[in-house]
């Protein structure tokens, strides 16, 4: 007897039942994934590619260098391992990038995972995306069980979204939005709050989002990686946003928790909510529930600390779920306490972009 054999298991998640993508299923396992502070470890989040069509000036550097191929899982190992996380009680999955929707045999990818879905294994299957290539795939997305999805969206002028992007067409962006809506996906925007440039249009995105039946959630530039620009010039306090806000707008605040960094407000005027996601004015790692896996299989637990689990090792290794499954719980049970941003000091927190380590 295995200490799975007493577990209802949906014929869909047995072992050696093969998916699209030709990964094996895992089986589950009871323990639930805790880390050595008592949290509960129930949300992946995994980049697919650290590729990406746009520049944008937070959070790539001009001229990246994108890793080798060779060093990217493969979409086998990819939905092996967040298929393995399923396993041990993962119950929300975020893909992310990069630009999730740049990756080739992504479809197949979301296809497949979705069978976690279907078998009640999985929560939610969702995706960060800048929405550049959504026209084309939201179709598919809402047919393969995607509900919600997070388009990234700084602005609403399309000189100031070039710029933002180094070379973004909105149009494209808006059309995607669109289209993801006529699919019947719901969208919350994010947006990242910059000093001097969208500062003033907050106002706007909010509204606009609101009209259009969207949340929107407001993000302070964090450090990660090096760009070419000084984030501490453009970092801009959610809490003067809010005060700002609130002087032609009541905000009353909503207890809805994610377990994640956002807090939520209800904007009374528009009816519409708003998330304010401050890594650096206030803390929220006491209810973390998440961790980020990189494109390269290496295991994050925290966003702004430097602890990782090289996962892609054990895989390639030839490493059978028991391996697996003990690298993914070692790395949980190191989780930090918690992050170490400061604005104030001028070099990255951590030296990893955010498009590696998957948003
Ligand atoms: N390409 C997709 C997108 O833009 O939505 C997914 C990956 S992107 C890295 C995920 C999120 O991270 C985006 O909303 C982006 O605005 C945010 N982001 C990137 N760099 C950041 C930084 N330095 N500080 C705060 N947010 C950042
Ligand atoms: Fe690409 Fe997203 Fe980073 Fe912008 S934020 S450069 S869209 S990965």
């Amino acid at each position: 007897m295995t200490p799975y054999d007493d577990i209802a298991m949906p014929a869909r998640a047995r072992p050696d039942a093969r998916s699209s993508v030709g990964a094996v299923e895992p089986r589950l396992d009871p323990a639930p994934l805790a880390d050595g502070f008592g949290r509960t470890v129930t949300y992946l989040r995994l980049s697919v590619t650290d590729r990406c069509d746009l520049r944008c000036v937070y959070c790539m550097a001009e001229h990246m260098t994108f890793l080798p191929k060779a060093e990217v899982l493969t979409l086998e190992e990819l939905d092996r391992v967040a298929s393995a996380f399923v396993a041990l009680g993962t119950r929300k999955l975020r893909l992310t990038g990069g630009e999730p929707l740049v990756r080739k045999g992504m479809m197949d990818l979301v296809r497949s995972l979705s069978r976690h879905l279907r078998s009640g294994a999985l929560d939610e299957l969702t995706l960060t995306t800048n929405g550049t290539r959504l026209a084309e795939f939201a179709g598919e997305l809402a047919a393969a069980g995607v509900r919600r999805i997070n388009v990234s969206l700084d602005t609403l002028k399309p000189d100031l979204f070039r710029t933002l992007t180094r070379g973004g067409q909105l149009p494209k962006v808006l059309a995607g939005i669109e289209a993801a809506q006529a699919a019947g996906l719901a969208v919350k925007i994010n947006t990242v709050a910059l000093k001097d440039d969208n500062a003033a249009e907050l106002p706007d995105l909010i509204a606009w989002a609101h009209g259009r039946g969207c949340d929107i959630t407001l993000i302070e530039t964090m450090p990660m990686g090096e760009v070419e620009t000084d984030r501490t010039d453009q970092y801009l306090s959610l809490k003067t946003v809010r005060a700002g806000l609130e002087s032609f707008w009541t905000l009353e605040d909503i207890p809805l928790s994610t377990g994640g960094p956002a807090r939520y407000v209800r904007v009374a005027e528009t009816g519409g909510r708003l998330g304010l996601i401050t890594p650096l004015s206030h803390n929220f790692c006491e209810t973390c529930n998440r961790v980020r896996l990189t494109c390269t299989g290496t295991l994050h637990t925290c966003l702004g600390q430097e602890d990782a689990t090289d996962l892609r090792a054990v895989l390639r290794a030839g490493g059978d779920d028991a391996d697996l499954i003990a690298a993914i719980r070692g790395g949980i049970d190191a989780k930090p306490k918690g992050h170490d941003f400061e604005i104030a000091r001028r070099t990255p927190a951590v030296a990893r972009h955010m498009s590696t380590t998957g948003g």
